[in-house]
């Protein structure tokens, strides 16, 4: 089957683009590392590009879709946040975009435990003093100790798809857990996590009964003994109930002084600022982010002040750069296959063409008449 559809991927997203190569598509990508210019994007969209690929980098709104008047049909986000992208713009110009929900589920889940892990048990401390040659004497408790996951109390913020997995990876360590989502509770899937945590009681595989529970957001913030953000940035006026800074002064005030943080959303729901200090004037005993309100972090943000080194983890948005999750070509295994597959469904009319039905399309909303 050949296609001649052209496509502007603004970014290599590796073997997975064969697949539209092979199909005959015309396919152009931007090669190098960092994010193209946005009067790039501007520039092959007003060509006439059918199908736009796009990251987390570029911003997608009105000045983009206003470029492909008429001939955009497309744009294929590669994540299942899509903050970047300008839904009302979207759908003003009933472009349909998509996103790889899924597939990264698990493995972003599994990140935020181990950056919760890192955080908590001081593992980049530890290593750091080894190398540093600092490592002079065992001792009970100098120079450092850590704290415990296993038996403690989790708060998790948003349980959607990613927060449900945090959940499953939490009760194999036998804690505790406050779920806090106001627009979305799954009573069914805390009612099972309940009756395993029974069953890994009644049968001695814990010592301690462990329990589950939705709350409140202030519940499960002074309760908590770590608390794990999963839920996707919403700005004042795209949702009833906005996450743009969710934690600042206010609410980060309101966890124990021993509590830890972990952010794996998006930057922009946590105010930096804020927190820089709640770490600085010990509010909260920690914070691991993967995520920060602008990326690459600044050279200069006062999350990298020394002071607060030993009880602040930073990585580069990469809770889900894992191979098989970022690249396979399998649409139900990889970003990149679901990815691609979102673009062919809607260029090539499958489902009978009907917009509302194609799986990987976020805004199906535009296309309900
Ligand atoms: P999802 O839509 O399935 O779940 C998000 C949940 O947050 C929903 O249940 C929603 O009701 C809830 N929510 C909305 N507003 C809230 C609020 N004010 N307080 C508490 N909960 C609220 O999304 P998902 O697939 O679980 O992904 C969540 C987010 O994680 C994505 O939007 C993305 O931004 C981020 N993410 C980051 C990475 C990374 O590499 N760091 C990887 C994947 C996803």
């Amino acid at each position: 089957m050949t296609n001649r559809f052209r496509v502007f991927a603004t970014c290599d997203i590796g073997d997975a683009l064969n697949i539209l190569r092979e199909r005959g598509y015309e396919l152009e990508v931007y090669s190098k590392p960092e994010a193209p210019p946005k009067n790039l994007i501007i520039e092959k969209v007003k060509s006439g590009v059918d199908g736009l690929i796009t990251t987390l980098r570029d911003k997608v709104d009105a000045e983009i879709f206003a470029a492909g008047k008429g001939t955009l049909r497309v744009v294929a986000q590669l994540a299942v946040g899509f903050d970047n992208i300008n839904r009302a713009d979207a759908n003003a110009h009933r472009v349909p975009f998509t996103n790889t929900a899924d597939v990264l589920t698990e493995a972003t889940a599994e990140f935020a435990f181990f950056a919760l892990g890192d955080l908590a048990r001081k593992l980049w401390t530890a290593e750091r003093m080894l190398r540093e040659k600092r490592w002079g004497y065992w001792h009970p408790f100098l120079p450092f100790l850590g704290d415990e996951v296993t038996g403690k109390t989790i708060a998790i913020i948003g349980t959607g798809r990613i927060g449900l997995a945090m959940i499953k990876k939490c009760e194999g360590f036998d804690m505790n857990i406050l779920c806090y989502d106001p627009a979305y509770e799954n009573h069914e899937y805390v009612r099972v996590i309940q009756e395993l945590k029974d069953l890994r009681y009644a049968r001695k595989i814990c010592a301690e009964k462990t329990w589950i529970r939705y709350t409140s957001l202030e519940e499960a913030l002074s309760q908590a003994d770590y608390v794990s953000v999963h839920v996707p940035l919403l700005r004042e006026g795209e949702s009833t109930t906005p996450t743009y800074h969710l934690f600042n002064e206010k609410t980060l005030r309101m966890m124990k002084p021993t509590a830890m943080l972990v952010n794996t959303s998006r930057g922009p729901v946590i105010d930096e600022t804020a927190l820089a200090k709640a770490l600085r004037e010990r509010w909260i005993a920690g914070a691991a982010l993967d995520v920060y309100e602008k990326e690459p972090l600044a050279d200069d943000s006062p999350l990298r002040d020394p002071q607060i080194e030993d009880r602040c983890r930073l990585y580069p948005h990469f809770a889900s750069a894992a191979r098989i999750t970022r690249l396979s070509r399998d649409p139900n295994k990889g970003m990149a296959g679901r990815c691609v597959q979102g673009l062919i469904d809607v260029l090539e009319g499958n489902y009978g063409g009907d917009i509302q039905k194609m799986p990987y399309v976020v805004n199906k909303e535009a296309f309900s008449d």
